[in-house]
């Protein structure tokens, strides 16, 4: 766990600090396809090194507090290139940092993932980069692949640098790792701004604080490990990692930035070394306390078991968190005989223990109500909503068999 080789090769292209990022902007960084030039400058103390496109580190001289090692935030966004609103927000941040206008009091990684769907404006070019992550990307061979491979070499080497230095980096105290994935979504939601938590991490006090200060309205807990971003960072780092959801996918300039001065706020307090502080005035939504963010839980992951017609039964404009009747069918498929369908009804039983908790009470779902599947007679109901409380998120059309169509997902009680 070292990380010399890198750093001293950086080290050796000090420039002065006005020279790192001529035009202050790490977005147009990215964007540009020339040969990238890497370098480091000090500038109030803060070391600040452009490592590779559209990545930037930036290193305070010294402890924090009480000889405390300093805390080390990972802060990304673009991991989706049509994700414009929080790539605007860390590219704003970024020149207030390079230009010396913000103090920089912990140690800090800004990534913009994608570039090349940044400049394509799209989701991706390949393939989606927030499934390639966590050594997934070495099977694979595409543009996201590689880039993964990328950002992981450089979070590695960004939290191998945050153990304690007076010992040669060798003590098990490391500063607080924290990771933040700024991501908008593709439909509207019911609760505009959520966070994701990596599957098999907890929730900390003073994470759900800061989250609640940024006008984030619901925390979704995740199931199961999975090739994104926030996962990696949290399972071979043991970061507070979250992906965050801020509102609607928009093209570059036709955001609004109040929908996100929270979060930009916090985010700054953060930076440079200040407590999280509710701030009323902030919040794109009236408020007058610091409002309570509800929890909820993935109850079941709607899979594409069949090829052929199969149907995902909801609007486009259904948002995310939308709550579904018991009864509705979700999924259908016209070939009894497809892959996913036999195996459910053969054996009640998938391969998954989601599906597994799940499936009692959708059989007694259809017994009991055995007109749900009228307006789809001519096909297979392959998922049936019944669970009282279910809700939609990130339904998805198109996706190839075996992968994931939606997620169910419930509030937890008491909360
Ligand atoms: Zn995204």
């Amino acid at each position: 766990m070292t990380n010399e080789p890198l750093s001293h090769e950086r080290l050796s292209h000090e420039v002065l600090p006005q020279e790192l990022l001529p035009s202050g902007s790490i977005l147009k960084q990215a964007l540009d396809t020339a040969p990238i030039e890497t370098g480091t400058a000090v500038l109030d103390g803060v070391t600040i090194s452009v490592l590779d496109r559209g990545i930037i580190s930036f290193e305070p001289a010294g402890d924090g507090l009480l000889g405390q090692p300093l805390k080390s935030l990972v802060l990304s966004a673009g991991v989706h290139g049509n994700e414009t609103a929080p790539i605007e927000l860390v590219d704003a941040l970024v020149n207030d940092l390079v230009s010396g206008r913000k103090p920089v009091a912990i140690r800090l990684l800004v990534i913009l993932g994608n570039p090349d769907a940044m400049i394509k404006q799209s989701r991706f070019v390949e393939e989606n980069l927030n499934r390639v992550f966590n050594g997934i990307h070495e099977q694979r061979s595409s543009l996201e692949a590689d880039r993964a491979a990328v950002i992981e070499a450089h979070v590695q080497r960004f939290f191998d640098g945050a153990t304690n230095a007076d010992d040669g980096g060798t003590s098990a105290v490391a500063g607080e790792r924290v990771h933040y994935d700024l991501h908008t979504a593709i439909r509207a939601s019911a609760h505009e701004r959520f966070a994701i938590l990596p599957f098999g991490i907890d929730l900390p006090d003073t994470q759900m604080e800061f989250l609640a200060a940024s006008e984030i309205q619901a925390v979704l807990l995740s199931n199961a490990p999975s090739g994104t971003f926030s996962y990696y960072s949290s399972y071979r780092f043991g970061a507070q990692s979250f992906t965050v959801e801020l509102g609607k996918v928009r093209p570059f300039g036709e955001n609004d930035p109040s929908r996100l001065a929270a979060i930009d706020g916090q985010l700054r307090r953060l930076i440079s070394g200040q407590h999280v502080e509710f701030d009323p005035a902030s919040f794109a939504d009236t408020t007058t306390e610091l409002p309570e963010v509800p929890i909820y839980s993935v109850i079941h992951e709607v899979m594409r078991r069949c090829d052929e017609g199969f149907e995902l039964h909801i609007a486009d404009a259904v948002a995310n968190f939308t709550e579904l009747p018991v009864g509705h069918v979700l999924t259908t498929c016209s070939n009894r005989r497809s892959e996913g369908t036999d195996r459910r009804v053969g054996t009640g039983q998938r391969s998954d223990g989601a599906d597994r908790r799940v499936l009692p009470d959708r059989r007694r779902a259809e017994q009991t109500n055995p007109e749900v599947a009228t307006d789809v007679s001519a096909s297979f109901r392959d998922f049936v909503v019944s669970e009282r409380g279910s809700a939609i998120v990130f339904p998805i059309r198109g996706v190839p068999i075996g992968q994931r169509v939606a997620l169910i997902v419930k509030r937890q009680e008491g909360n």
